[in-house]
């Protein structure tokens, strides 16, 4: 599988000019100063794994595995050297070589990350189980309680999973409070269509509502629909959709990425349809990843066309948003600064669009975020399995955040939501986390 996608990308592979600018874009390698821990380091392991002139061995793994996938290495990269894609080509095989003589913890790790991935996000009965016992957890309050108690305080992995489950849900009800008190009115929720004069049925879409975003998230996605909906969207939501496979894409679960894949299409696309609306979706490795259902499914002959027009639908919410004259916001009186999700920054190239957005918001101070553009640790379920890299790259971020004294971080994916949101907590920080449509949404209800 490496060897086929390298051979179909040997142009850019050749065209690499082992230049290096992609060194210090590098999170890992900022951090390890380790070349093996940089895109040019893993790129040549690739390369000789596929030239067999090395085997898939426990050294190889560790480097692959280290890497976030966060693509910052694309952005500056003057050959474009697709690392995206040649990295889960190389995740994919390694899972499917299963290489010998890894370490007993490697071996725990992969056995459950394949286990959830594979059995529990591919069957949304058994996720949505998943989701209410955590949010069943969350609302007894007993996660805030430890907490609170300082029990954890030196287990710092344990302390921070709890902060991580903490944080797992939207601050708009939060933010919602805290604004309402100091506008001291609050308009009654716009209705949509049908009470509201200003109102003009304008566009069709499509919300893609995602399983961590629908599950844990829920309010973000009733915002984006409220924020559609009030600029003339007429929103459809199948209810048929599912995962959108870029957790197991990431991970080398090739296989279970592309039936997840083929579902959606098969959802937002049946064969019949001739629908071609935009299908908004407001998660930014959701969004990157269905985005790539084209190239996902480039090779199979029933799918190609349909998962290539499926793709080029695929709009993130404030890619969508700055297309069409916005309704005009109240204002929100606070300092507000944005992280930029990587799948959105490198991903998809979507960087000024939800930036622009949040300046259309009176009031609103924005102050920019250094390294806004460097990835927070979070990389989907890193933080999970390498907390201690996750934690370093977090530390960083949260002493950016604090500097630019802002009362809300933005920012637009719900791991990063979590991750960034779990460190702001330990490090005794207030500041509130919405997503960009979450800030909009609360300005359309502000008097
Ligand atoms: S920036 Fe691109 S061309 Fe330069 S070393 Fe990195 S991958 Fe190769
Ligand atoms: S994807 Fe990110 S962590 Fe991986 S090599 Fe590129 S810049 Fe480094």
């Amino acid at each position: 599988m490496l060897k086929t996608t390298l051979d179909k990308e040997s142009d850019k592979l050749l065209a690499c000019v082992h230049c290096g600018l992609c060194l210090p874009t590098c999170p890992t390698y900022r951090q390890l100063g380790n070349e093996n821990d940089s895109p040019r380091g893993r790129l040549y392991l690739m390369r000789a794994v596929a030239e067999e002139k090395i085997d898939i061995s426990p050294t190889y793994h560790k480097h692959l595995d280290l890497c976030l996938g966060c693509r910052a290495c694309e952005t500056v990269c003057p050959s474009g050297v697709n690392f995206g894609h040649l990295l889960e080509s190389a995740r994919a095989e390694m899972v499917e070589t299963k290489p010998e003589k890894l370490d007993w913890w490697t071996r725990v790790k992969n056995f459950f990350v394949g286990l959830v991935l594979k059995q529990v996000f591919t069957r949304k009965w058994l996720l949505n189980l998943v989701w209410a016992t955590l949010k069943a957890l969350q609302r007894s309050g007993l996660v805030s309680l430890l907490l609170k108690s300082g029990l954890f305080k030196y287990l710092p992995a344990i302390e921070f999973a709890l902060s991580l489950l903490d944080k797992a849900e939207s601050q708009l009800p939060k933010a919602k409070e805290l604004f309402t008190d100091k506008n001291e009115l609050i308009n009654e929720l716009r209705k949509g269509y049908d009470n509201d004069e200003d109102f003009k049925l304008a566009y069709q879409v499509a919300q893609f509502t995602g399983c961590i975003m629908e599950g844990l998230f829920t309010e973000t996605n009733r915002a984006t629909t409220r924020v559609l909906s009030n600029n003339g969207c007429l929103v459809e939501i199948p209810s048929t959709q599912v995962c959108c496979g870029a957790l197991h894409a990431h991970s080398g679960f090739h296989k279970t990425a592309v039936m997840l894949a083929k579902a959606n299409i098969d959802t937002f696309m049946p064969v019949t349809s001739k629908n071609d609306f935009p299908i908004i979706v407001n998660a930014a490795g959701c969004g990157a990843m269905m985005k790539d259902y084209g190239r996902l499914l480039a090779d199979d002959p029933i799918y190609r066309e349909r998962a290539k027009a499926f793709s080029s639908r695929v709009k993130d919410v404030s890619e969508f948003l700055a297309t069409i004259d916005l309704r005009k916001a109240s204002p929100i009186n606070t300092k507000i600064t944005y992280d930029a999700p990587c799948h959105l920054y490198h991903g998809q190239g979507v960087r000024q669009q939800p930036i622009d957005l949040l300046k259309k918001i009176p009031g609103a101070e924005f102050i920019p975020l250094v390294g806004a553009e460097t990835c927070c640790g979070s990389a989907g379920i890193y933080n999970l399995t390498h907390p201690t890299m996750a934690r370093e790259l977090l530390t960083e971020k949260i002493e950016n955040i604090k500097k630019t004294t802002a009362e809300i971080l933005v920012t637009g994916n719900p791991g990063c939501a979590m991750h960034i949101g779990a460190g702001l907590q330990l490090a005794g920080e207030n500041t509130l986390l919405l997503h960009p449509v979450e800030l909009l949404d609360l300005a359309y209800q502000l008097a």
